[in-house]
């Protein structure tokens, strides 16, 4: 048949999963908790279904979740979103990230991705029949060089997508280089497109420093964030996206014909929790103690964990035990040792070779120190 995406095969993420499962290896792969969500959660979902919340949500999302996350919004980083005209509920920030790259880069036109990019910004942008700009980060650092972003923008440019906290290097943008970011995107007029999916995951007092937070950013970004990750539900699959009123109406009318709305019950579940500050104010805390543990076990494996400021992600250095690509090398790993991990060059169009893999450490401490074992056991 005709293919809308030539040349694009199963996602990494589903290829380890399978792999891991294959194997009975410990699935450090894929990012998502192995623990439960905490049982106040489910409680609120059961009693949203108890109230009687089973059909279709407002388009936009349930109006009582949207006003508590501008509350949020407005208390975490200085920007009051209107919640009736500028945060929309999506279906996972899967779904936010394509309907944003719909509305906002028309087909023809150009979006620029920094790599390593997630790997789903550039099958979005070859759905809008738009073309992925592609600029390398720092290689080591995983860090943006601003002067070769400026240098990949063309006349048909029309945004950039970014993601701090980043996955998968962990890199954290910081407030200059978010400024950089503002006057960039002024000046060649691009709008943004920011996925800050793990913002309550930066660690060693850090802020996260949201594309909302800067005025002249705000003006051009759509953010994205997911409860999946704060809230340890990645299978609820249920996002949020904010914008100024004039992109959210663009967003909108591609959101309507593409979910239209997303699950009720759970929306009313979130819009309860979110009237506890708690579960999102103390998961920095909760997983950088993981982190700690995960990268300072590392050492009897002779992995060279490379600095994580934020996500769930550790990064590994391997070269120095093995000549195997990235791919053959996390394959081994999952095989051979029992632990699965992500390789980094699903990353990008082009390997670089960088012979790095990717853990995740939102594990139970047990799940950890188990895969550290074997881990351990590396020649
Ligand atoms: N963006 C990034 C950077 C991610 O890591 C993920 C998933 N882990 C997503 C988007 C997708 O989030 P969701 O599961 O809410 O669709
Ligand atoms: N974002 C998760 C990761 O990076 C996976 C999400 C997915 O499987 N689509 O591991």
């Amino acid at each position: 048949p005709p293919s809308r995406l030539p040349g694009v095969g199963t996602t990494i993420f589903t290829v380890m999963s399978k792999l891991a499962s294959d194997h009975g290896a410990i699935n450090l792969g894929q990012g998502f908790p192995d623990f439960p969500p905490a049982p106040s959660l489910a409680e609120a979902v059961n009693q949203a279904m108890a109230a009687g919340h089973h059909q279709y949500a407002p388009m936009a999302g349930v109006p009582q979740l949207r006003q508590r996350l501008a509350e949020k919004i407005q208390r975490l980083y200085g920007r009051l979103y209107d919640a009736e005209t500028e945060i929309t509920i999506t279906a996972g920030a899967t779904q936010a990230i394509l309907t944003a790259v719909l509305a906002l880069v028309p087909a023809g036109d150009d979006a620029i991705i920094l790599e390593p990019a997630y790997d789903s910004y550039a099958p979005a942008l070859a759905m809008a029949g738009a073309r992925a700009v592609r600029v390398s980060l720092d290689p080591v650092t995983f860090r943006p060089d601003f002067e070769r972003i400026a240098q990949a923008i063309g006349p048909r440019t029309r945004a950039i997508l970014i993601n701090s906290p980043h996955n998968p290097s962990g890199v954290v943008w910081t407030r200059e280089e978010m400024q950089a970011l503002a006057d960039l995107a002024q000046r060649h007029g691009l709008f943004v497109i920011s996925d800050e999916v793990y913002e309550h995951m930066v660690y060693d007092g850090r802020p996260h420093i949201s594309a909302s937070s800067l005025t002249a950013l705000a003006e051009r970004s759509i953010v994205i964030s997911s409860f999946g990750k704060t809230y340890h539900v990645t299978g609820w699959k249920i996002g949020h996206v904010v914008a100024p009123a004039a992109l959210m109406a663009e967003f909108r009318k591609v959101h309507q014909f593409n979910v239209f709305c997303v699950n009720t019950p759970m929306q009313h579940a979130l819009a309860q929790v979110l009237q506890d500050d708690a579960p999102w104010r103390d998961l920095a805390d909760f997983y950088a103690s993981k982190r700690s543990r995960f990268a300072q076990g590392l050492a009897a494996s002779g992995l060279e964990p490379i600095a994580c400021e934020g996500t769930y992600f550790q990064c590994v250095r391997y070269g120095h035990l093995s000549d195997q690509s990235d791919l053959d090398f996390a394959r081994w790993l999952t095989a051979e040792v029992g632990v699965a991990a992500v390789p980094l060059s699903p990353f990008y169009a082009q390997a670089p070779g960088l012979q790095v893999v990717r853990f995740c450490f939102a594990k139970q401490d047990a799940t950890l120190d188990s895969a550290l074992e074997r881990l351990a056991t590396l020649p």
